[in-house]
Order: structure tokens, then sequence, then C-alpha cells
């Protein structure tokens, strides 16, 4: 899963505070703030892109996911079970065909 951007620069400021390292200190944040996640906006950084599939500002600045939960569960998982099925038989008939050929 993508960094959330707003932990990942609290930690990074933490660190700065001379609080500790900020990969430790940033998965102490997450921990902590498991109850009360930030947005998906925060999520995806300040330098965000528009999901076109939301329309929020909740596309990763550095990994181009979708931050959004609500988003993830209607795009890529329904289309990959629509095309795998139809993708099957159509390739065992071109072998089917091929060897046809040969004989
Ligand atoms: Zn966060
Ligand atoms: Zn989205």
């Amino acid at each position: 899963m993508s960094t959330c951007e707003k932990c990942w620069a609290d930690a990074y400021r933490l660190e700065l505070a001379g609080k500790g390292n900020q990969p430790r200190i940033y998965e102490r944040l997450l921990r902590e703030r498991k109850d009360h996640p930030c947005t998906p906006e925060e999520q995806a950084g300040p330098d965000a892109q528009i999901c076109l599939n939301c329309k929020r500002k909740t596309l990763h600045q550095i990994t181009g996911q979708c931050m959004n939960p609500e988003c993830k569960k209607e795009s890529s998982q329904s289309d990959r079970f629509k095309h795998e099925p139809n993708a099957e038989p159509r390739r065992k008939q071109a072998k089917h065909d091929a060897d046809h050929h040969l004989l």
C-alpha cells in the first residue's frame, strides 16, 4: 500500500525535532491514528492528482494509486473478472486451429 504522505511528512518533522528516525516514527503514527485515519486526500499528499474515477484529489503523489477506499472497489477488480473467462476458450481455439494446419 502507498505511504500516507501526511503521516510521512509529520514523521519527517518529528525526526528534525530529534524524536527518532523517520520510518520508526511513521510506523508509530500509523498505529496511533488507526482509529482516526487521515483522509484519502491527506494520504495522497499535497501534490496529488485528481482521480478520474471518483473525481477526488486522491491519486497518490508518488505511486499514482487512488487512496479513496470506495473508489478501488468499483474499478479494477470487476474488470479483471470480466476479461478472464472469455480469454481462455479463445486461446484454446487458436491452438486447435494451429494443430489442424499441421495435419
Ligand atoms: Zn496519515
Ligand atoms: Zn479514485
